[in-house]
């Protein structure tokens, strides 16, 4: 039994792992001298816990640098194929489901229209499983090398119960009719991967701060721009959640009290404006080819000229900028990065007059520390954000594969709590 406020060997050594992991991870190759001077542990500590992780196989030495005059010093750096990670993307139009190095090297990934059910339940645990059969099946990975199933969704996720392992995730996708879907439960059926689920613009912003246009600030906004809209708010370094998780649900802030009917039932939302469905439904063209081809018909309409089509799109930059600029008073965000298929896009043509309607309508000295961006991971970074949801799990615990974690969690409990 722990004594609460009283740290054990166990915690201890399992925080020293997690931090030499983590630099590794995101700061390697780094040399054992140089991990000293970042993590302040002593070179006793880090002969100890990197000859530990070296012998359960997460590090591998990767050459040498020379050092002033002294003994050449061994890099060391995270072994990429030591396990795998699976990222899941319940998108507007296809479940995409794809594997993954702990490089973030996508070995395989599986791409599943939605058919004419829409985002009914049960077609999408169908797909997401078939999805995740196939890129384990086809890649021959042991699925005790998989650290997880990390789930990106449209809706709010009720995270439920920490040590069920996602079985009490509950997810509320008004824009696609889940209504408290028991998504755990549903997939826990399927498989017994651990399982990770958050909303698909949560996963995208913490891609982005990990690996992409976020890195570096600790204040920021990541803008999911899709056929709909949405944001992850990164206050002072975490995800902002609200009290249920549905904090940062941006597409749905009015920008015209009484205006158009939304998808979430309300008027004037920012979605009913500037999201991609939304945009086509303006336009009054439904072109062959679904939304992404309709997209990029009035893209290179709005270039060739087009007066409808160019103002369309002038008018979406205000929008957004002017929407932006609220995210601006309200946050005060050193960076904004907007992703997302469409926000990347429409994003080369929009980038200007976002920019100047946000100085416009935000306060000024909040917006002279603003930075607006387009995100660097393409437009596949919500399936990259929702593996980094088990990554992360991976990297706090020190490195530990989950089904020894859930062993230890049962022990536990059956140890009375
Ligand atoms: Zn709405």
């Amino acid at each position: 039994m722990t004594v609460r406020g009283k740290k054990t060997v166990r915690d201890l050594r399992r925080g020293s792992r997690s931090a030499l992991l983590r630099r590794l991870y995101f700061e390697g190759p780094l040399s054992r001298q140089e991990l000293g001077a970042v993590t302040g542990l002593s070179a006793g500590s880090i002969s100890n816990v990197t000859g530990e992780l070296l012998a359960d196989g997460l590090i591998e030495e990767c050459g040498s640098v020379e050092s002033d005059g002294g003994r050449p010093r061994i890099l060391l750096q995270v072994a990429a194929r030591r396990a795998f990670l699976v990222g899941v993307d319940v998108g507007e139009t296809q479940v995409r489901v794809a594997l993954f190095d702990l490089a973030r090297t996508e070995l395989a990934a599986s791409d599943r229209p939605l058919s004419d059910q829409g985002h009914d339940v049960d077609h999408v645990v169908e797909l997401i499983l078939a999805g995740l059969a196939e890129v384990l099946e086809r890649t021959g990975t042991d699925p005790a090398a998989v650290l997880g199933v990390g789930i990106g969704v449209p809706g709010i996720v009720e995270q439920g119960d920490p040590d069920e392992d996602g079985l009490g995730v509950v997810v509320h996708g008004q824009t696609v009719g889940w209504d408290a879907v028991p998504l755990g439960r549903l997939l826990r059926a399927g498989t017994d991967l651990p399982l990770f689920v958050d909303n698909g613009a949560k996963t995208l912003g913490q891609a982005e701060m990990w690996f992409g246009a976020g890195r570096g600030v600790r204040h920021a906004v990541v803008a999911l721009f899709g056929s709909g809209v949405g944001a992850c708010v990164i206050a002072d370094g975490a995800r902002f959640r609200g009290a249920t998780s549905s904090a940062g649900e941006w597409g749905h802030t009015k920008v015209h009290v009484g205006g158009r009917r939304c998808r979430c039932g309300a008027r004037g939302c920012l979605e009913a404006y500037v999201g991609a469905e939304a945009l086509l439904e303006r336009w009054g063209a439904a072109p062959p080819g679904g939304e992404k081809a309709g997209l990029a018909a009035l893209l290179a309409a709005a270039e060739t000229g087009e007066p409808a089509a160019a103002a369309l799109l002038a008018e979406a930059a205000e929008y957004l900028g002017a929407a932006i600029a609220d995210l601006v008073n309200l946050f005060n965000p050193e960076r904004i990065v907007i992703g997302g298929w469409a926000g990347l896009l429409l994003g080369p043509r929009l980038l200007p007059g976002i920019r100047a309607a946000a100085t416009e309508y935000a306060l000024r000295f909040p917006r002279e520390q603003t930075s607006i961006v387009l995100g660097l991971l393409g437009p596949e970074a919500v399936t990259v954000g929702a593996a980094t949801l088990p990554l992360s799990d991976f990297l706090d615990s020190g490195g530990e594969f989950p089904r020894r974690a859930a062993e230890r969690r049962a022990a536990l409990r059956s140890g009375g709590r």
